[in-house]
């Protein structure tokens, strides 16, 4: 249920209405708005009190319930977009300006994580990628550097200024990223670890949540909703591909799930068109249509010497391709009204 506060609605009203619920044995979301604010009550409402009857508390203006199967991810119960801020970067993500987020599959060693750090940061991207935590098909392929690697993008944050976001694996390994990284990453072959969706709720990191194989779109938005509904409101999604009979392309990316999800939840979106087709001049196309989509900004693998990559070379750009795709991008995002 969502209970909607009159505009200009006391904080004693609120907390008022808050206590309520909790006696009511739901848990309270507060999310402010410009205008009003709103509060999502959520939990199991199997016998349990009855949520309408905080319609008559001093403040309220109505009890609606919210249809959706996710709650808090769903923009019945917001409105307004979610802009989620990176720590003190002053980047944004879901405003005006688009993210791009690009850098190595994987960190590989300091040299290479520098070199590509300064070039994304030149050509004008507003965070590194690098993968430290591995999630390979094949236990025989590199598994990455580990807390080595989280050192290294963190040396290169130091040098660039650009915040990094780096995947985490296992619930054993959140302490660790989420003390370095300034988003952490779900991986697609995670989307619906519950266990790991509820422990990075608690973190005080944004989570950037990429599409499963075969997830849909409802059920990526209920694993978006495992996070938010443990207190952590900064979720982003990540299309990056699905699985379909194609194989000309590594993953079949569902550029039409921007504008479904921009309907359906209030949360940013990003695309990641480097998984999304696996070949490296497919990418720049697709960044260009989805950004058109409504996407609020961009993931892109960037290597130094994609040739010798040690994980998704073939779909990683080179540091001129990456630059040529920046200044190209300017014009669609423009178009798109919205700045780069
Ligand atoms: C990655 O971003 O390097 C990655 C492993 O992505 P995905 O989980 O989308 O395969
Ligand atoms: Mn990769």
């Amino acid at each position: 249920m969502v209970i909607v506060m009159k505009a200009g609605a006391s904080q004693e009203q609120i907390a008022h209405v808050v206590n309520r619920i909790k006696e009511l044995e739901y848990t309270p979301h507060i999310i402010a708005g410009v205008e009003r604010t709103v509060i999502g009550a959520v939990g199991d409402e199997r016998g349990k009190g009855i949520l309408t009857t905080l319609e008559t508390l001093d403040g309220v203006e109505n009890v609606v319930p919210i249809l959706k199967p996710y709650k808090l991810a769903s923009s019945e119960i917001k409105k307004e977009r979610t802009v989620i801020r990176v720590g003190k970067t002053g980047v944004e993500i879901g405003g005006g300006r688009l993210c791009v987020m690009a850098g190595p599959c994987s960190v590989e060693g300091e040299a290479q994580i520098l070199e590509v750090a300064h070039a994304v940061k030149a050509a004008g991207a507003h965070m590194l990628r690098g993968g430290a935590y591995k999630p390979r098909t094949s236990p025989y392929s590199f598994q990455g550097m580990e807390e080595k690697g989280l050192k290294l993008l963190a040396k290169a944050r130091e040098a660039t200024g650009l915040p990094f976001i780096t995947e985490v694996m296992d619930t054993s390994q959140v302490d660790l990223v989420e003390e370095y990284a300034d988003i952490v990453q779900i991986g697609t072959r995670n989307v619906q670890n519950f266990a790991l969706l509820k422990r990075v709720g608690k973190c005080r990191k944004p989570v950037f949540l990429k599409r499963g194989l075969s997830t849909t779109i409802s059920e990526w938005l209920m694993s978006a909703e495992y996070i938010l509904s443990e207190g952590n409101p900064d979720v982003i999604l990540c299309e990056r591909g699905i699985r379909t009979f194609e194989t000309a392309t590594r993953n079949t990316m569902d550029l039409s799930a921007v504008p479904v999800l921009n309907e359906l939840t209030h949360l940013p979106v990003i695309l990641d068109p480097s998984h999304g087709t696996g070949v490296r001049r497919w990418v720049p196309p697709m960044a260009f249509a989805s950004v058109a989509a409504g996407a609020d900004g961009l993931m892109i693998e960037v290597h130094n010497d994609p040739d010798r990559a040690w994980s998704d070379g073939p779909q990683s750009l080179d540091l001129p391709m990456f630059s040529d795709l920046m200044t190209r991008l300017k014009g669609y995002a423009s178009a798109a009204g919205r700045s780069l």
